[in-house]
């Protein structure tokens, strides 16, 4: 019997439920793998070997000794990894900030804490930007994360730990954030798949908050049908988050059928810019042609408020993360500076427990706040905000799905963009508007470059139509081989 740590999600579950392995094997085939490569990839903060072990064979336990094996937790024994951006009870949560480098929660996020019940492994937390601020793990206060594909290169941000992982093999899933493309970003730099769900379709109990209004807990795995395996599970009402929404999550039954007949597809011509890398476009037009060979209509659409996407999401992330953020004065979480009064304590611990990033932006929110700019800024943001949705309510009006690149550009180097805020902040100019809607998205591998970087399509979807994308996503990856690529390490 040998035991794939290249297994998908399907294939782990399979091989739980027929005998082929047990949990504990298949958690240490993994722990093994990750005590191997790990050091090239760093893709964790903090590794639970010995609780996942315990737990696995806990699974084990409880599967040898259920008659009626229906009556089993539906995804017992199955490893997984989170973002150290959801907590997990007793288990440091460290956000990626020095500010909570201790910070040990008392809670589970609820997102966690269903995945938990429906049998998962939780076996680490995963690297990421500083409170979810970046595209690239580069703002990591511990250590920056490695693309598979090319070690010198970023793996995406800020969920850039989950995805490096998937994409490595240490884990055939891992939960992500996504407040303005934190997972699909590097699902596509990647070369996997990556579900941001609707705005209110899965708990934020338990996820640091960002950008309220915008963040979301995502998904990743190798293949589509993988994610669509495990999100029902998480999805649904939660008491401790008011914004969650009571919307029936349907259960999933992807088959065989490849056919998209009747389905239509929309091509924004805002999302082809001048400036993007040409083989991103061409393996994304290349893509969208392939859906339209399985009997999809494409139909051209235009997103007219498109280009005011940036700007105003740079005003109501931050405005929104300054508030957030407001909680963490060296007094109730985490880092405390030793001062000789109040004030000096507060400043210390805020100054030397931040990173600039985090820094810039609790200044720009502070601004774009403060008395006499808030209508000018803040206030206009939320205008322009609700013309962006409407331009998504419209185009949904036409067509079902929409399609478009993920990023301009494949993974580029540690450090290429380091000191030039601006550029990084492009690289989300694609997932961005679907937060500020609120609508859901996902990230599927659809070609190579020159450099055999990964290039990720993005397939957007009318608010709560998570199923909808999972099947056009299934079909295209059961007709393509893009996502049973892997990089070699
Ligand atoms: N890169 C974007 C930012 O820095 C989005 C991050 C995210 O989705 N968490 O804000």
């Amino acid at each position: 019997m040998s035991i794939q740590t290249g297994f998908t999600v399907r294939q782990c579950l399979d091989a739980l439920q027929n005998g082929q392995v047990t949990s504990v094997q298949l958690v240490q085939a993994y722990l093994d793998r990750i005590t191997t490569l790990e050091p090239q990839v760093q893709a964790f903060i903090t590794l639970i070997a010995e609780q996942a072990l315990t737990l696995a064979q806990a699974a084990d336990t409880l599967r040898t000794d259920t008659k009626d094996t229906q009556s089993l937790p539906p995804l017992l024994g199955l490893p997984i990894a989170i973002k150290d951006v959801l907590t997990l009870a007793n288990v440091r949560c460290t956000c990626g900030s020095r500010i909570l480098v201790d910070f040990v929660p008392p809670h589970t996020a609820t997102a966690v804490q269903r995945l938990v019940d429906a049998g998962v492994i939780i076996i680490g937390k995963t690297n990421m930007d500083e409170f979810a601020m970046g595209s690239s793990t580069e703002n990591s206060a511990f250590h920056t994360t490695h693309n598979p594909w090319d070690l010198t290169r970023v793996p995406g941000g800020s969920s850039g730990g989950s995805a490096a992982a998937v994409a490595a093999r240490f884990i055939p899933a891992a939960l992500g954030s996504d407040t303005g493309g934190s997972v699909r970003q590097p699902a596509s730099f990647c070369g996997i798949s990556g579900l941001k769900p609707t705005y209110g379709r899965i708990s934020r109990y338990g996820l640091v908050a960002y950008g309220s209004s915008l963040d979301t807990v995502g998904a990743f795995a190798q293949t589509v049908e993988d994610i669509s395996l495990f999100f029902p599970h998480m999805a649904g009402l939660d008491e401790h988050d008011a914004t969650s929404m009571d919307v029936p999550v349907p259960s999933v039954q992807l088959d065989g059928n490849t056919s998209l007949n009747g389905l239509r597809v929309g091509v924004p011509n805002e999302y082809f810019i001048e400036g993007m890398q040409p083989a991103v476009e061409k393996a994304v037009r290349e893509a969208i042609a392939h859906l339209e060979k399985l009997g999809a209509q494409i139909v051209p659409v235009s997103l007219p408020h498109t280009k005011y996407a940036l700007p105003v999401y740079y005003l109501i992330a931050p405005a929104e993360a300054s508030a957030n953020l407001a909680r963490y004065e060296g007094v109730r979480f985490g880092y405390s500076a030793d001062a000789s009064n109040l004030l000096e304590m507060f400043k210390q611990s805020r100054g030397t427990g931040f990173g600039s990033e985090v820094k810039r932006r609790i200044m720009l929110g502070t601004y774009a706040l403060s008395a006499g700019y808030y209508d000018a800024y803040y206030g206009q943001a939320q205008k322009v905000r609700t013309l962006i949705k409407r331009d998504f309510e419209n185009a949904f009006r036409n067509v079902d799905v929409i399609a478009t690149p993920v990023a301009p550009s494949t993974a580029f180097r540690i450090g290429e963009h380091s000191n030039d805020p601006l550029a990084m902040y492009l690289e989300d100019v694609f997932t961005l508007p679907i937060n500020l809607a609120g609508v859901p998205a996902l990230a599927l591998p659809c070609g190579f470059d020159e450099e055999q970087l990964p290039i990720g399509m993005q397939l957007i979807g009318p608010h709560f139509k998570e199923d909808l994308l999972f099947r056009v996503g299934h079909a295209y990856q059961l007709t393509t081989e893009w996502h049973k690529q892997a990089p070699e390490l």
